[in-house]
């Protein structure tokens, strides 16, 4: 089974494939709200749900805000800036042309001052701040190139007093909400009160199951990565906004870092664009890419994530494809036991939960066992075993949808989902039943069971059996 999983954005692309990429091994599907409409979006999630019911695969719904970014305006058509000319940053809205564009931050022109690069398109364009008159910016292109309408605008330590959570997000908070999403991907966090902030919103709507996922694209963001990963359910590296706010060259070594520290607080972490990008308008990706999802794997990312390949490329069956074949070939020459015994994980806390999940996965490579198999009220226990990266494949069994749903993002699971609630001995018969149903085990397998012992309540698991698929796992 495949161990690292693939989110896919869905975007004009995608339209009338969605199924075809289900079929082909997406894990989990991003809306992205920094583009299109609601009714856009509505038509899309319409199909991906049929798809989904169809298929019955649990692929959970992540809906990624547009956060406080910047863009530039209308431009009347493509145009090419040329370096060493004048262009305008302008506060009202106008058409843009070679010679100016609007910005949508109303606020910018407070925190630049003459010598201020701007970046414009992932910082393909720059610009440089010559004075500011009448809130409108005048500069110098220092970098010229293409630019075309509502390309995204990063300006270095620029505090412009907006808000974190806009109105527009909270709007797109509550649509997806309606539409039972599973996660919300936060643009631009920065510390945890952004993420209590949202978690607020969630409390009073009376949906606190939905996961939160913090993406990481600027500098205060990685000064603050611990208490953000302890906020947050998950954590994207969100390398686009990251190449930009810092240094390129340091991208690497702040996803490094990352996934190693969410690795090690059992919160799943994706890893994020341009990870194909040739693949947008090329059926086949360049060497350094292939390498690029490859080391992402090696370090043991639990997710990585296609963008604009799948949403607005010529080929998104492909790039997933290609995605799905660079993860099987890598996969098959980790070895899981050999990585285990390295990342000895000394620092997880000892208690009973993790103790019990540890214990689990050595006992599963000790035996080679078929499975891990582990029934999930809230899915925290399948998610701390699949944090020590077991080489067998965890079966999560849950009797909440949406639980399964945003366990189907966890590195390394399967989740399973279970009609019965009920007596000890009847829910762990039936968990075997899906255990057997999921077809990564048959009779006579023996797998590691592990649960709690009574059953009953949430974050009791206590219990570690080494059990033979068709014998009794407990009398009464
Ligand atoms: P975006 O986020 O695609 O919403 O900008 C990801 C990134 O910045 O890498
Ligand atoms: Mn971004």
């Amino acid at each position: 089974m495949r161990k690292t999983k693939v989110i896919c954005t869905l975007g004009p692309a995608t339209e009338g494939i969605i199924e075809q990429l289900m079929k082909n091994g997406m894990d989990a599907a991003r809306f992205n709200f920094s583009h299109e409409t609601h009714k856009i979006h509505q038509k899309r999630i319409n199909e991906a749900k049929l798809a989904r019911e169809k298929l019955n695969i649990p692929i959970p719904f992540i809906i990624d805000t547009k956060g406080p970014e910047m863009r530039i305006g209308q431009m009347s058509k493509k145009v090419n800036l040329i370096k060493g000319n004048k262009f305008i940053l302008l506060n009202k809205e106008e058409m843009g042309n070679e010679k100016q564009a609007t910005i949508s931050n109303k606020n910018l022109f407070k925190c630049v001052t003459p010598g201020k690069e701007i970046f414009i398109d992932d910082g393909k364009i720059r610009l440089e701040v010559v004075n500011v008159e009448n809130k409108d910016i005048y500069c110098i292109i220092t970098s010229g190139g293409m630019v075309s309408s509502r390309k995204g605008v990063n300006v270095h330590d620029c505090d412009t007093g907006l808000p974190f959570i806009t109105d527009r997000d909270i709007s797109d908070i509550e649509f997806a909400l309606e539409n039972d999403f599973d996660f919300i991907a936060l643009s631009f966090v920065r510390n945890a009160s952004d993420i209590y902030q949202v978690r607020n919103i969630l409390k009073k709507k009376y949906k606190e199951d939905v996961k939160i996922i913090s993406k990481i694209e600027n500098e205060e963001a990685v000064k603050n990565i611990d208490e953000i990963i302890d906020a947050s359910d998950s954590i994207m590296i969100a390398r686009g906004d990251l190449g930009i706010e810092l240094p390129i060259s340091q991208v690497p070594v702040i996803q490094k870092k990352l996934i190693k520290k969410c690795y090690s607080s059992a919160k799943p972490v994706i890893v994020a664009t341009q990870m194909l990008e040739s693949m947008s308008d090329n059926p086949l990706p360049t060497r350094a890419e292939v390498s690029d999802v490859a080391n992402a794997i090696y370090d043991g990312t639990s997710v990585v994530m296609l963008s604009g390949e799948t949403a607005a490329g010529d080929f998104p069956t492909e790039s997933l494809q290609m995605m799905v074949q660079v993860i099987n070939d890598t996969e098959k020459d980790i070895n899981y036991k050999t990585r285990f015994n390295l990342n000895n994980f000394e620092n997880v806390e000892k208690n009973v939960l993790n103790i019990i999940s540890k214990s689990s996965v050595v006992a599963a490579f000790e035996i080679d066992a078929k499975a891990i198999v582990v029934p999930t009220r809230t899915g925290n226990s399948a998610r701390m075993l699949s944090s020590f990266r077991p080489s067998s494949p965890i079966i999560a069994i849950t009797v909440k949808p949406k639980i399964q749903r945003q366990l189907n993002m966890s590195w390394g699971i399967r989740p399973m989902l279970s009609k019965f609630i009920g007596e000890q001995k009847k829910l762990y018969e039936n968990t075997m039943v899906l255990a057997e149903e999921s077809k990564l085990v048959k009779k006579e397998d023996i797998v590691v069971l592990t649960g709690g012992i009574p059953t009953g309540s949430a974050g009791k698991t206590n219990m570690l059996k080494l059990h033979r698929i068709g014998d009794k796992v407990i009398n009464e």
